[in-house]
């Protein structure tokens, strides 16, 4: 395990990840940037990022195959997510999936497999499968991503259901829509959120407020967006970062501590939801 020490959050099953860890959408994909990527995400695992978060969706395996690189030889170093398709979520399909992303990142065993947002297959056939690889020895933990409070309600009144281990969603300070339910409902049945876009695809570093909250503290705008993540509860995020610069920023955010004060200030730029709202997806 890195030296480096995280704090982290348990999953249902008892199992701590880190609070922060990895998102690689988009990596893997431009040989121009592979070099640095690949350095980033060894940076990563250095620096106690230990969790990563890769889809057979990212390049079309793509981002699987660079981070089976960036792990190899220490495939015991991380906790590995991916994710399924829902146009591959059937009993059979999850399972083949499954086979064929292993296979890419290398290794013989996902540490945690989410279904990537709800599609026409029924949650019970999912979850069946689910089962079946943890059964198989090539998955060890399930969960889901891009789910609602009602397909989350739905998904714990199924056979099996509520072994899910977290929902990845879309939170960051300018998506807050999940504060008005669904983060309480998960915090109250000790399932983390894991936030997804945690500094909104980089459309957040601009901000005005956010700029003046970085200046108080002799912080960058990601750090600040990153930072207002850790005073949430029951959370992990995943930025993803293609360079060891960014990876070593995004690190450091992890013990920037925001005040009051400057929780006003986003609060106020940025206000909690008033009522329910569709959830947000990217
Ligand atoms: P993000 O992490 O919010 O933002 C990534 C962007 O921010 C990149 O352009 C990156 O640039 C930049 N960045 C990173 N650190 C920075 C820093 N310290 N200063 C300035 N810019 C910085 O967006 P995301 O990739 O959409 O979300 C993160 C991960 O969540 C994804 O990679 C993926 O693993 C997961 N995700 C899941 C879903 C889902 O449906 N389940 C959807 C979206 C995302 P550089 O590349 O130059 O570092």
């Amino acid at each position: 395990m890195s030296m480096e020490t995280i704090p982290m959050v348990r999953l249902p099953a008892g199992e701590p990840i880190p609070v922060m860890g990895l998102g690689t959408w988009y990596l893997g994909e431009d040989p121009a940037r592979r070099a640095s990527e690949l350095a980033a995400l060894r940076l990563g695992i250095d620096s106690g990022l230990t969790l990563i978060d890769t889809a057979e969706m990212y390049g079309d395996g793509a981002a699987e195959v660079l981070v089976g690189e960036a792990i190899a030889g220490r495939r015991d170093e991380v906790f590995l997510v991916s994710k399924v398709l829902p146009s591959h979520a059937s009993y059979e399909g999850t399972i083949e999936a499954c086979r064929r992303s292993v296979g890419r990142l290398g290794t013989e065993r996902l540490d945690l497999y989410l279904l990537h947002w709800r599609g026409r297959v029924p949650l019970e056939e999912t979850v069946r499968a689910f089962q079946e690889l943890v059964r198989l020895g090539m998955i060890r933990h399930w969960g889901v991503s891009n789910f609602d409070i009602r397909d989350m309600a739905e998904l714990l009144s199924v056979p099996g259901g509520e072994a899910v281990q977290t929902n990845q969603v879309l939170y960051n300070l300018t998506r807050r829509g999940i504060e008005y339910d669904l983060l309480r409902t998960m915090q109250a049945h000790g399932i983390p959120v894991m936030a997804y876009s945690p500094i909104e695809q980089g459309r957040l570093l601009r901000h005005p407020t956010i700029n003046a909250v970085a200046n108080r503290h002799d912080a960058t705008p990601a750090q600040v967006a990153l930072a207002w993540l850790m005073t949430r509860r029951g959370l992990t995020m995943i930025p993803r970062a293609g360079t060891r610069e960014h990876v070593l920023e995004n690190r450091a955010a992890v013990d920037l501590r925001l005040t009051e004060e400057d929780l006003r200030m986003l609060d106020d730029a940025f206000p909690p939801p008033r009522g329910p709202q569709p959830l947000e997806m990217l």
